[in-house]
């Protein structure tokens, strides 16, 4: 027997127990009063109170409702007494009996508005967490079957950030209020947290349909107005469908799977949801094999770092090198970090990674830096520790441990950085350069960078990302874009970076374009320790 049915079946005997008893006091209550005994009628009205009680908390509904017919079949009995039998004694039981009937419907009402407060999300009047997962047990307890649908407002955050809360929170309620004009009676829509919705969708209707049409609600909103202003904001989502029991019987398992179909589909890009199938699993048991190797990888030292060069455009001279991690198993295996990465990113790890990173880095190249103050080392930080309110300490505590001079160091970040607090991530740039840092924007041309967000964060590099190169010597439209990001870059005042360089055409049009330096297979592949420091003395 599951566990929601087994509740259910507690309850029911909580209810079918207390009655009994109810009606076996009353029946006692009658025998005593019949012989004359009748010092115990109060103490036995109240034990029937306590029991009335005990039943509306164990199960409100059904609780009040039974208490009522025993409440109101004893009044009963009691008003029969009084107009039969002119027997008066038995008004002051009646008139308890009613108070008792009236305090206990005034219990109800109050706990039902409480539980209601509980499972409601006050921004939107949908239900909250709690909410859903009460719809899912009571549809379980019903073994009525049904999917749930994950679905993330994913550039939400960016909305928040980018036009203000007050406005982030109309959006939030704008499509909450869609889903459910979509979903109608067919189904619930729950706020999980932030922008995470769960739809809660019973079998017999068909939920593909019905995401697909919320899916395309969602991404065709152009506009949402909060108040008299109306402003246009395009939203991007994925969604991920799992299905009670089939795919799990378990609740919170359930959330996961829908979570990891979501997950899915956004990697792949589906347009439609995603349903949980066998590739969905292989991929959650791969994620955790990940978490588990990185553990062990920061227990066991197994990671190490790679350095690769790069080198001004014009003349080759040696700028300095990109630290890239690198995870090898204790059997050997290669894990490559644009795997890894991104797994630990999803936690907390990722931090417990950059610390490594800096710590590891700044110590092993200690000695390049200070014998060639002109080379630069750079290292990647994740996006959201960039904005961590700490982090400007950690970097100034790993220079004072390490000795590495802060002039030789740049810290690579990307846009994501200014996600979470655009606030934080601009004071804490701000505090990295007086230390004398540099800064560089990876994978400059990939998202959504825009100039006001550029113009906000103060970088010294811009490196461009490969894929904006791959096609610059075979298509024209790619070759003009690079050329503007190049120029834009100068106009800011930013030095300019291309990476992935594999092609010598490649390497002859960027030099032609200005592009200030150059990182890429062409001119060195990442390199152990000892053969970046084999370059430096070949080099410097
Ligand atoms: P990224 O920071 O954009 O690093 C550049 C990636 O491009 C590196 O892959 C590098 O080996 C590769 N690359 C460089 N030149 C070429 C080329 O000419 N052709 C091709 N095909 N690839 C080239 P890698 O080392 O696998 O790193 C992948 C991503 O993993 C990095 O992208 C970065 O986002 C992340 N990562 C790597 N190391 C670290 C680290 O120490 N800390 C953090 N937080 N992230 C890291
Ligand atoms: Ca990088
Ligand atoms: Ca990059």
């Amino acid at each position: 027997m599951t566990k929601t049915l087994k509740r259910k079946t507690q309850r029911r005997l909580v209810l079918i127990g207390g009655a009994l008893l109810f009606i076996a006091l009353s029946i006692v209550t009658q025998y005593l009063s019949r012989i004359g005994f009748t010092m115990f009628n109060g103490v036995i009205m109240a034990l029937q109170f306590a029991i009335c009680l005990g039943m509306i908390q164990v199960h409100n509904k059904p609780g009040i409702i039974i208490t009522s017919i025993l409440l109101l079949a004893s009044s009963g009995q009691l008003v029969g007494n009084l107009v039969i039998r002119h027997n008066t004694t038995v008004l002051p039981g009646l008139a308890n009996h009613l108070v008792y009937l009236l305090t206990l419907l005034i219990l109800a009402r109050q706990n039902r508005q409480k539980e209601k407060m509980i499972l409601t999300d006050s921004l939107t009047g949908v239900s909250n967490r709690r909410g859903l997962f009460s719809i899912m047990k009571h549809l379980a307890e019903d073994s009525k079957p049904f999917h749930i649908v994950y679905l993330t407002l994913e550039n939400y955050k960016m909305i928040n950030e980018n036009f203000g809360h007050e406005f982030a929170d109309k959006v939030i309620q704008q499509i909450t209020d869609g889903m459910s004009a979509i979903l109608k009676s067919k189904g619930h829509v729950t706020r999980l947290s932030g922008a995470i919705f769960v739809l809660v969708i019973e079998s017999k209707y068909d939920v593909l349909e019905l995401t697909d049409s919320i899916l395309a609600f969602i991404r065709e909103k152009k506009s949402v107005s909060s108040g008299i202003n109306v402003k246009e904001c395009q939203l991007s989502t994925h969604a991920g469908i799992a299905s009670y029991p089939d795919d799990t019987p378990q609740i919170e398992r359930l959330i996961r799977c829908a979570d990891m179909a979501m997950r899915y589909a956004t990697a792949q890009q589906k347009n439609s949801a995603y349903v949980y199938d066998k590739d969905v699993l292989a991929l959650e048991t791969r994620q955790e094999e990940i978490e588990n190797l990185i553990h062990l990888a920061l227990t066991d030292d197994l990671f190490y770092m790679v350095y690769q060069p790069q080198f001004k455009a014009q003349g080759k001279k040696l700028r300095g090198f990109e630290s890239l991690i690198r995870l090898r198993t204790a059997d050997g295996q290669n894990v490559s970090p644009g795997e890894f990465i991104p797994v630990a990113e999803k936690n907390d790890l990722v931090k417990l990674i950059d610390d490594y990173v800096l710590h590891r880095v700044l110590k092993e190249t200690k000695d390049w830096a200070q014998k060639h103050p002109s080379l630069t080392i750079s290292i990647n930080i994740s996006s959201g520790n960039v904005s961590e309110a700490d982090f400007v300490e950690k970097v100034k505590k790993a220079l004072e441990e390490t000795g590495f001079p802060a002039s030789s160091l740049e810290i690579e970040i990307t846009e994501y950085s200014m996600v979470k607090s655009v606030d934080t991530t601009i004071q804490n740039i701000a505090l990295l350069k007086e230390l004398g840092i540099q800064i560089a924007l990876d994978d400059f041309g990939t998202g959504y960078t825009s100039l006001s967000y550029l113009s906000k964060m103060p970088v010294n590099l811009l490196k461009i990302d490969k894929s904006l190169v791959d096609d610059i010597a075979s298509s024209k439209k790619d070759h003009d874009f690079f050329n503007a990001v190049v120029s834009m870059g100068h106009l800011m005042g930013c030095e300019v970076i291309s990476e992935g360089v594999e092609t010598e055409e490649q390497l002859a049009l960027i030099k032609h374009l200005d592009c200030d330096f150059v990182q890429g297979y062409i001119w060195g592949r990442p390199l152990s320790f000892e053969d970046a420091e084999a370059v430096i003395q070949a080099n410097m």
